[in-house]
């Protein structure tokens, strides 16, 4: 029993070296990566739950590694957070981002409005606002084109200075958008207080949906509604769920019954019909 023990132990020991050698060679890899254009958005359709109209995209981060072939944003994005390093790739992404939509402008397309998903510790420092006004005059980016999707917990934490940051881009009519609303620790009595525009129904909760709306939904759809605040549902998978969703209040949605996220080629394919 002993040396079983102890070969349990090794084992586990082996294990956790290897993760730890594969985290510290992200983090290594990531200012690398970085520098070497590794990094690509794809682009994710966000229509109106109606008539299925687009309305604009959720760029995700998809990075190709020389060595390792595709990772997934879930294998290095907490990564970088913990590190730090997300301040940097966010940063990146936000400039492809700019740059997508300064191309599509120039091809005439018409006005899509593109989210991109950034840490809580960008509000944290007053930095993030002439950082985003100069990606705005760089690339000539119109009024309302970039939303910031965020989770709730970091700006909880940083109430004010969140909000001095937010009101800093209202004049670029940057939205704001809290990302898996309802899970976490949901802060609903300061939700009044934060100058946000939209909420995001996490998957979670539409992967329950069957043919009437449960009583979190329901209550998710109503406190948006109350606050005059936009909701996007996130994870649409079947038509079921689609069809109960156009019996809500809910204004628009998201999900791989309609759209995978695609390379940017691809989604602007997709913006002259309904879904
Ligand atoms: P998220 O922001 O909640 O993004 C939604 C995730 O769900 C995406 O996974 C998307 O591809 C996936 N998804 C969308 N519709 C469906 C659906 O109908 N069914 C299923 N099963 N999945 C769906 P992805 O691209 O792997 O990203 C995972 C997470 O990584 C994101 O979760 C986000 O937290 C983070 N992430 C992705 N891109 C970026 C980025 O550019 N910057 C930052 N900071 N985080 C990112
Ligand atoms: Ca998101
Ligand atoms: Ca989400
Ligand atoms: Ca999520």
């Amino acid at each position: 029993a002993k040396s079983n023990g102890r070969s349990q132990v090794r084992f586990f020991n082996n294990t956790m070296r290897k993760k730890l050698k594969s985290h510290a060679d992200i983090e290594n890899d990531l200012q690398h990566g970085i520098e070497h254009n590794e990094f690509e958005l794809y682009f994710q359709p966000i229509f109106t739950i109606g008539d299925c109209h687009v309305v604009g995209f959720e760029a995700l981060v998809r990075w190709h590694h020389p060595t390792k072939g595709f990772v997934p944003p879930n294998d290095f994005i907490p990564i970088a957070e913990n590190t730090g390093q997300i301040i940097n790739l966010d940063l990146h992404l936000l400039e492809l981002a700019a740059k997508q939509i300064s191309t599509w402008q120039q091809q005439g397309k018409r006005f899509l409005r593109i989210t991109v998903n950034v840490s809580s510790r960008h509000f944290a420092s007053l930095d993030f606002v002439s950082q985003i006004h100069a990606i705005y005059n760089t690339y000539q980016l119109p009024l309302g084109s970039l939303c910031l999707e965020i989770t709730e917990s970091g700006l909880i934490e940083n109430l004010e200075l969140a909000t001095k940051i937010i009101e800093g881009l209202s004049p670029l009519k940057v939205k704001l958008c809290l990302d898996d609303f309802g899970t976490g620790y949901s802060a609903l009595g300061y939700l009044h207080q934060l100058p946000i525009h939209v909420l995001k129904i996490d998957k979670s909760f539409i992967d329950h949906l069957k043919d009437t709306p449960t009583p979190l939904v329901d209550a998710i759809l109503s406190l948006a509604s109350s606050l005059e605040l936009d909701v996007v549902a996130e994870g649409i998978e079947t038509q079921q769920q689609l069809t109960t969703l156009q019996q809500t209040k809910c204004n628009y949605g998201q999900g791989f019954l309609k759209a995978k996220p695609l390379p940017a080629c691809q989604a602007i394919l997709l913006i002259d019909q309904p879904l």
